[in-house]
């Protein structure tokens, strides 16, 4: 399976007005996607974001089940 993005032209982002370096903050797939690479940025946008996820299902987790010793 490949991918494409429609801001690369040749090796070049038309986005970013850089080499194209998928991941990099500012590139449309920055926070969405995780590389092997693990110093690319997104890896660590991707984890941020699923630990703010998480903090609020845990949150709403914690209301629910106060609400419920309550008898809602
Ligand atoms: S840096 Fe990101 S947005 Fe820019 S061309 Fe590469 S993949 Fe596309």
């Amino acid at each position: 399976m490949g991918w494409t993005c429609s801001h690369q032209k040749g090796e070049w982002c038309d986005l970013l007005g850089i080499v194209c370096q998928p991941g990099t903050k500012g590139c449309t797939l920055y926070g969405k996607a995780v590389f092997a690479d693990p110093s690319t940025p997104s890896n660590e946008a991707v984890a941020r974001r699923q630990a703010i996820q998480k903090r609020k299902e845990e949150e709403e987790l914690k209301k629910l089940m106060e609400a419920a010793k309550r008898g809602f």
